[in-house]
């Protein structure tokens, strides 16, 4: 079957060069739309939407991405946002598996990445069980490329070797039942997601565990849409810091303090950028 007549010249030839893949009927594509800025969708995922019948969206998607989606194409919300009543999970699920039977080219299009805290793993499975043949098309995710819209890199070798990505939101939308006191110790930068609510206790057990309570940790709201806000901040004040309600991905680690250096956003209205935000004596300085 030709492609629909629909879509603009210039993308197919972009997906006959790249060889990207075709959407078949019947088929689910769970495909990741990036933290905000409609840019960071991947190729693959706006060469999804393209081809799509049927896209249900996520609450936290740029609504200007469904502006590529073929005239006709049927546009369900599927939202969740914390405290506002949504579509439950498990419907979630049968609409994609009911359209799927019915033969519809079928797009589940998610913020950030649809493996990171975002229940895609549970969506995909529902899909194997009821025999819907799938694929998984990767975003970005906001607690990396969110970070860099704030000027935070996720790492630097500096700062730290390594990051941890932890969820604030466990059963009930309370403090997760991990080891917090392996968390503490385990990478000097911890990265949460869903954690507005919970940041105060988190960041209570993790002094508590040895983390030093002036460490620099930053809230960044909206990350990489017109809205974006951060907040800089320390361990000792997260849980104030963290009150409000856009989404927000919260970041603790001395990787913060290069946002003085790297603000590459406020640079472009006037901020100037400090060329040595960790001073001059530094392992990536000499070399
Ligand atoms: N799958 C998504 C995460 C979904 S969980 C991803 O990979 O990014 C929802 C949480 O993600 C929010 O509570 C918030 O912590 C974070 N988040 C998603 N988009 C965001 C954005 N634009 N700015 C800040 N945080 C965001």
């Amino acid at each position: 079957m030709s492609e629909p007549s629909t879509i603009p010249h210039q993308t197919r030839a972009l997906a006959e060069l790249l060889n990207l893949p075709r959407f078949g009927r019947g088929w689910v594509w769970l495909a990741g739309a990036g933290p905000g800025d409609p840019g960071l969708i991947t190729v693959l995922g706006a060469h999804a939407i393209q081809q799509a019948e049927v896209i249900l969206y996520d609450a936290l998607i740029d609504q200007a991405l469904l502006k590529l989606a073929r005239p006709g194409a049927e546009l369900i919300f599927a939202g969740k946002r914390a405290g506002v009543k949504s579509c439950r999970q498990s419907d979630i699920s049968r609409t994609l598996v009911s359209l799927a039977k019915k033969g519809k080219r079928v797009l589940r299009l998610k913020g950030g990445d649809p493996f990171v805290f975002g229940r895609g793993a549970e969506e995909a499975l529902s899909l194997v069980r009821a025999g819907v043949p799938f694929r998984i098309v990767p975003g970005v995710t906001a607690g990396i490329g969110g970070l860099a819209y704030a000027g935070i890199p996720a790492t630097h070798r500096d700062t730290n070797h390594a990051v941890t990505f932890v969820t604030g939101h466990g059963v009930d939308g309370q403090i997760p039942d991990l080891d917090w006191s392996a968390v503490a110790k385990g990478s000097p930068t911890l990265v949460l997601y869903m954690a507005r609510k919970t940041a105060g206790a988190i960041a209570e057990r993790l002094i508590a565990a040895g983390r030093a309570a002036d460490e620099p940790a930053a809230i960044v709201s909206d990350a990489s849409g017109a809205a974006q806000a951060v907040i800089e901040t320390t361990l000792e004040k997260l849980g104030e810091a963290a009150t409000g309600t856009a989404p927000a991905i919260i970041v603790i680690g001395e990787n913060v303090r290069l946002r003085a250096g790297l603000d590459w956003l406020g640079a472009m209205t006037g901020r100037m950028l400090e060329p040595w935000p960790l001073g001059r004596e530094t392992i990536s300085d000499a070399g």
